[in-house]
Parts: structure tokens; C-alpha cells; sequence
């Protein structure tokens, strides 16, 4: 057993922290990111400093960095230290057409994680089509100015625009043909953000693996998302991505069988709980089985085989260790690094369901004895979850 004291929650001490106890789970260097800090404080001063006038036209917008219109909030999201709810709310009085479009973007977080609850590891196959070829390249040209960009904002800040996500992932797949399984690894390596719900959606819906049609990433793109970019590029007079890319020759498959992860409903107590046991889905001041249990010493468990297997980039991790040493200077917190079974073993655990398989794995050999609803924006219905516009026309929205 790891039993690892929190550092400060300062910068510099988690990276220390990070050097120590994860060298042999990551690569070096063990730097967080230049842009983004872990922690309820950032996540709620990022979220009281969201202004929405003019996001509806500015979301998708790469270059100049200042004419970004995305609110750059997923991280927190993701991590549940903001709520979608409690997103959703805080948008109230924006402009109208923000607000609306803001929305949806949400209401696109919400469906991932319903795909993924109702779908589950079933994700990580095509849902409509298959490829007929699979290339066996396995990157992206750097010569060209607009994917050097994206990979290097991937690789170096752990977050990416939409838009340059979609060129990314298109290029990787519809252009180049290559695994579309191998790039979402590469992202969710990276990504602070990266969940397996939000990210196989984007590449099974980019690719057209999950979609009605692939999208294709061509200059036209980059001259109206990033204007001035193609000015610097050495292949400007012979671009190779000029014109759309062919379509991939893609083969329907049988729509998979639903599973059920959706999590209960009510909370269910079966005797009294000795550790709230945190876990990376839902990390917040709000967390449901932390709220309820004010006094009570929180666990959280890093899974290490599965940082072994993954090589999650350092800047996951210190954002996930600045969080927790935030928490820390709130309440008794236990950080173990090992494996959840074995670490949680003989604590009365109090919980938030997660609506994710890594939960399930875990919660059922586990001693849970007081299970919080996962707090869902939609709250489940059954709406069908084969495509986006069928989900939310049926779903409970707020
Ligand atoms: C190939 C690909 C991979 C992606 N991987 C991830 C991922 O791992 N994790 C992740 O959270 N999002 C992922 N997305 C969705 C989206 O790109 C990001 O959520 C968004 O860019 C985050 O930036 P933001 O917070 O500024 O978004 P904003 O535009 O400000 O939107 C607000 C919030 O809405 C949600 N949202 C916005 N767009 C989407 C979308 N298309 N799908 C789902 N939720 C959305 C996010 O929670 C986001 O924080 C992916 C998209 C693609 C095309």
C-alpha cells in the first residue's frame, strides 16, 4: 500500500509531487499545464468570469487567441467540479442566441455521458459504419502550420478548440485513413479534459463512424478559422489538403445492444459510512456523497495500473493533484496510489455513482454502503441514444 500526504497546493510542490511518486507512470517533463490550473477555485473563477456576448459567432474561431469565443470550462467540467446544472443556471441572463447556442454545447456534454452509460466499453467499436481500410500510419505532418498548432496545443497546454479537434481527428482518419481508435488515445493521453465519453463521440461523429457523414478538413478551414496561418506555411503554392478530402469507404454495422449504467436514482444507504470515496468523474466542493458527509475523511485512489497502461500526460495529473490538495486543506483526505480494489478494501465507503465502466468494475467487489445519484442535467428517460438530435428532442432537458 502507497499512502501518498498531500503536497501544497501550490505549482511548484505538486510538480515536485508529480516527479516523485509518478516518474515511472508518466513521461518527463512533469509540468502542469501553461493554461490551466487544477482546483475549485479556478474552475469557480473561471466560471464567474464567463462572459458569453458574442460566443455563438466566436466558439469555433482558432487565431488570433483573442478572438476565441470558447469558455474553455470542460476541464472542470469533465472533473465534475462544475456541475452541468450549475453551468447551465450560471448562463441564465446571457444574450439570448449565446445562450442558446452555450446550451447546446452543453446539452452535447450531457449526451456523451448518456452514450456512455448506455453503451459503455461498446464505444470503442464503429456504432454505424466500419472502415474498409485501415492505413497504418500513426501521427499527423508537422510541417504544416494548422496541424503544428493543434499538436503542439495538445501536447504542451492539455486543451484544444473544438475546431482544431475536429481538424486533428479528421486528418488523422477521413484524410490519412489511419486507426481512429490509436488518435483518440492520443488525445485522451493529453487532453485535461479527456473523458472516453465526450472524446470516442467526437472522433466516432468527426470520422462518420458514429455520424451520417464524415467531416472533412480542408485550407478552406483553416483560412476562415485562422486567418494568416496558410501566409507562413511552407506548402501555401501546393497545399496538401487544398481541396475536401475523398470520403472513406465506410460499412454498416449492427446498432450494438444497449447496457445500463445510468445509476440509481435515489440515494441508497445500507449501513453508515467510515470515507467518502472520490473518485476522477466528480471531484467538486458539490459532489454529492462529499456534500452529505461534511466531516467525514475523503479517500481517492490513483488506479496505477491503469496510469500504467494509459501514460496519461503530466498535466492530467497535476490537475488532478491540485484539486485534491485543495480538498485537503478542507478535510482529512487519503491519497493512495494503487490498486482501488485493494486500496479501498475494509472501508465503508459513501459514493456518487459515476456513469462510467471503471466505476462499475470497482463498485461491485467494493464495501459501498451509501450510493449518491450521479447528477444528471437530463435526467435518464430512455431517449434513444444513436444519434444526437434523436436524444435531445426525447430527453428531460431543464
Ligand atoms: C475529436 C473530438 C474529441 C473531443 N474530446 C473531448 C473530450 O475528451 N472531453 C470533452 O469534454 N470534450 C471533448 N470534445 C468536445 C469539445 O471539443 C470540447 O468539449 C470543447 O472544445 C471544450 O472547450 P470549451 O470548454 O471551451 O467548450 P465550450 O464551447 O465553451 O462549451 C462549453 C461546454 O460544453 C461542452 N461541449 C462543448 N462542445 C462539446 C461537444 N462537441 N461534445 C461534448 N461536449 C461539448 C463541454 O463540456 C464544454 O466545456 C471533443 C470533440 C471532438 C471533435
Amino acid at each position: 500500500m502507497v499512502q501518498l500526504t498531500p503536497p501544497s497546493a501550490s505549482r511548484s510542490a505538486v510538480e515536485k509531487f508529480i516527479e516523485r511518486h509518478f516518474s515511472h507512470l508518466t513521461d518527463p517533463p512533469f509540468v502542469g499545464s501553461p493554461t490551466i490550473r487544477g482546483g475549485q477555485i479556478a474552475a469557480n473563477s473561471r466560471l464567474a468570469a464567463l462572459n458569453l456576448s458574442g460566443y455563438a459567432s466566436k466558439r469555433n474561431e482558432v487565431l488570433p487567441i483573442s478572438s476565441r469565443g470558447a469558455s474553455q470550462l470542460s476541464p472542470y467540467i469533465r472533473h465534475g467540479l462544475l456541475q452541468l446544472s450549475e453551468v447551465w443556471n450560471h448562463v441564465e441572463t446571457a444574450p439570448s442566441k449565446d445562450k442558446k447556442k452555450f446550451r447546446d454545447e452543453l446539452l452535447w456534454q450531457e449526451y456523451a455521458r448518456h452514450w456512455y452509460a448506455a453503451l459503455g466499453e461498446k464505444t470503442r467499436a464503429p456504432l454505424k459504419k466500419k472502415p474498409l481500410e485501415v492505413q497504418t500510419g500513426n501521427g499527423w505532418d508537422r510541417t504544416l502550420p494548422c496541424i503544428n498548432l493543434a499538436v503542439d496545443e495538445l501536447e504542451t497546454n492539455g486543451w484544444l478548440v473544438n475546431q482544431t479537434r475536429m481538424w486533428l481527428s479528421s486528418d488523422w482518419t477521413v484524410r490519412h485513413g489511419q486507426d481512429w481508435r490509436k488518435g483518440e488515445d492520443r488525445f485522451f493521453q493529453h487532453l485535461i479534459d479527456g473523458s472516453r465519453a465526450a472524446n470516442r463521440l467526437g472522433w466516432q461523429w468527426t470520422t462518420g463512424i458514429g455520424s451520417s457523414k464524415p467531416y472533412g478538413f480542408s485550407r478552406w478551414q483553416v483560412e476562415k478559422r485562422a486567418p494568416g496561418l496558410c501566409n507562413r506555411c511552407q506548402h501555401k503554392t501546393q497545399c496538401p489538403i487544398q481541396e475536401w478530402p475523398d470520403e472513406p469507404l465506410l460499412e454498416a454495422v449492427p446498432a450494438p445492444t444497449k447496457i445500463d449504467n445510468y445509476g440509481p436514482t435515489t440515494t441508497i444507504k445500507t449501513d453508515a459510512p467510515t470515507d467518502v470515496w472520490l473518485t476522477a468523474e466528480s471531484l467538486g466542493e458539490n459532489d454529492p456523497a462529499l456534500l452529505h458527509n461534511p466531516s467525514m475523511p475523503a479517500v481517492f485512489v490513483f488506479d496505477e495500473p491503469l496510469l500504467m497502461r494509459l501514460r496519461i500526460s503530466p498535466k492530467r495529473i497535476v490537475f488532478l493533484v491540485e484539486t485534491l490538495a485543495e480538498i485537503a486543506e478542507t478535510r482529512p483526505l487519503n491519497i493512495f496510489l494503487g490498486d482501488p480494489q485493494v486500496e479501498l478494501d475494509g472501508k465503508q465507503l459513501a459514493v456518487t455513482h459515476a456513469p462510467v465502466p471503471g466505476f462499475q468494475k470497482y463498485a461491485q467487489s467494493l464495501n459501498i454502503v451509501e450510493t449518491w445519484p450521479w447528477p444528471w442535467l437530463c435526467q435518464p428517460n430512455n431517449a434513444p441514444v444513436h444519434s444526437f438530435s434523436s436524444w435531445v428532442k426525447k430527453a428531460n432537458k431543464p
